[in-house]
């Protein structure tokens, strides 16, 4: 049996009922197969694989909090701090009641490789609670963010273990778990990512995501001899990368007609109007049907299906798995010809493998989304220096990550005979940093 497959089948065998983990896993060893097979002697005499599929540690606490009826809550607290060879841990925290261990496994493991690629000093991390802040009181949101830090501070620090939001977690619980932080240990670092810009924060952070999404698929497309300009996208989900990601692809000239939220999806023809959206998510924290309500010519269809929708590039920014097989072969059917994951893994395995085979241009997550991790380690850097960069500066940096992101996801698999297969290429390029700094640290 090859390396990969026994890996894999020891990875099922001693991690039972964690779904979302096996599947990172088999993605990341399926596409490094090659690589291994050439080093094959060497890592499993090193047990490379063995140690880079085992967390460094999972830090698993109860978070009790008191609710605007008096009651006493209890939610489930998770840090994965996974791997730490080129830097301290970093990812984010996500709050959403479907968080679990295993979903925080693959998220943590992504982000080993995804940070590699960005090119800077971070490692891989990933952490959340089963809360749901939707429909919770600002006091209720505060209390539970109270609680988990006070747990959470004992194990990171800026030099240690540095997490961001991620789903459910913005700048309001970002904030309320800094000053926890701060209250707790007396420090003023930088320990959290996506803070206000009064208090530590960077410029461009909020969109890094999105526009470095759009980026990459601006390299992606303009390699392929065309143009954004004109193209019709759509873009699901309508959090904070989706909205960026609207914004930065409209800018470059294509027209987005589509985006959703957990409830259904909108279709506005004429092109989504930011601004509406901007003010039902990022203000009035409301439900993505009420644009079809507030603009004339669109309309809302509740449920999945927005792939329904013919469009020339899909760019899916919501949450995992949220394309499968169908939805893809419709958009192959309607003419799609570039998808880019804004989000982590949103495409399932048979949709991806079904992807690759038909020819359609595919940036996985890792490589897409790092712009938002790429941005948080600036703003690390800033604080570090006590200095803050001006909105250009950062943004033309993103931008340079973004590029040779590109460069290094196509080179990679060029070098395996793998033109054009950007899974590959992001997952062998994240994974040669990663293991070389692991065999200089020795056995640790
Ligand atoms: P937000 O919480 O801001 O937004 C998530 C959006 O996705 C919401 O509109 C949400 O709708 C929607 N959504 C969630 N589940 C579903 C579903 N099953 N079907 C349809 N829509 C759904 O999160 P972010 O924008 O921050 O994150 C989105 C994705 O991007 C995640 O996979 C995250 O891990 C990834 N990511 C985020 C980064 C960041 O910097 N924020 C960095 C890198 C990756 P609803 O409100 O109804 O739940």
């Amino acid at each position: 049996m090859s390396y990969t497959s026994e890996i894999y089948e020891r990875v099922v065998a001693q991690n039972p009922g964690e779904p979302e983990f096996h599947q990172a896993v088999k993605e990341v060893l399926d596409s490094l197969k090659v690589v291994i097979d050439a080093n094959e002697e060497e890592y499993r005499k090193d047990s490379i694989l063995e140690r880079l599929v085992e967390p460094e540690r999972i830090i698993s606490f109860k978070v009790p909090w008191v609710d605007d009826q008096g009651k006493v809550q209890v939610n489930k607290g998770y840090r994965v701090q996974f791997n730490s060879a080129i830097g301290p841990y970093k990812g984010g925290l996500r709050f959403h009641p479907s968080v679990n261990q295993s979903i925080l496994k693959f998220l943590g493991f992504e982000q080993i490789f995804k940070n590699s690629l960005t090119g800077l000093p971070i490692g891989g991390g990933k952490g959340g609670s089963n809360f749901d802040p939707k429909g919770k009181s600002d006091r209720e949101v505060m209390a539970f963010c109270q609680s988990f830090m006070t747990e959470l501070h004992k194990y990171i620090g800026a030099d240690e273990d540095v997490p961001a939001g991620d789903i459910g977690v913005g700048g309001r619980e970002i904030g309320y778990m800094y000053g926890q932080y701060k209250r707790l240990t007396g420090l003023y670092e930088g320990v959290l990512t996506g803070k206000g810009l009064t208090w530590g924060g960077s410029l461009v952070r909020t969109q890094a995501t999105g526009y470095g999404l759009v980026y990459i698929l601006n390299e992606m497309v303009t390699a392929a001899g065309d143009s954004l300009e004109g193209k019709t996208v759509i873009v699901t989900g309508s959090g904070n990368v989706a909205i960026y990601a609207v914004e930065k692809v409209t800018q470059l000239g294509a027209k987005v007609v589509a985006m959703c939220d957990s409830n259904g999806y909108i279709h506005d023809p004429n092109g989504i109007k930011l601004d509406v959206v901007k003010d039902i998510k990022e203000v009035r924290r409301g439900r993505i049907k009420e644009y079809a309500d507030e603009v004339e010519g669109a309309t809302f269809t509740e449920g999945k299906g927005i792939w329904n929708i013919p469009c020339d590039i899909y760019l899916p920014c919501a949450t995992q798995n949220e394309l499968d097989l169908d939805g893809v072969k419709t958009l192959a059917a309607n003419g799609c010809k570039v998808i880019a994951e804004g989000a982590n893994m949103p495409t399932t395995r048979e949709a991806t493998d079904y992807i690759l085979e038909n020819g359609i241009l595919f940036m996985p997550g890792k490589a897409a989304n790092a712009g938002g991790v790429a941005t948080s380690a600036l703003e690390m850097t800033q604080n570090s220096m006590r200095l803050s960069w001006s909105a250009e500066e950062v943004d033309e940096k993103l931008h340079g990550i973004m590029k040779d992101i590109y460069a290094k996801v196509s080179s990679a698999a060029a070098r395996y005979g793998m033109e054009g297969n950007f899974v590959a290429g992001a997952n062998i390029a994240g994974f040669e940093k990663v293991v070389a700094a692991m065999k200089a640290q020795g056995v640790v």
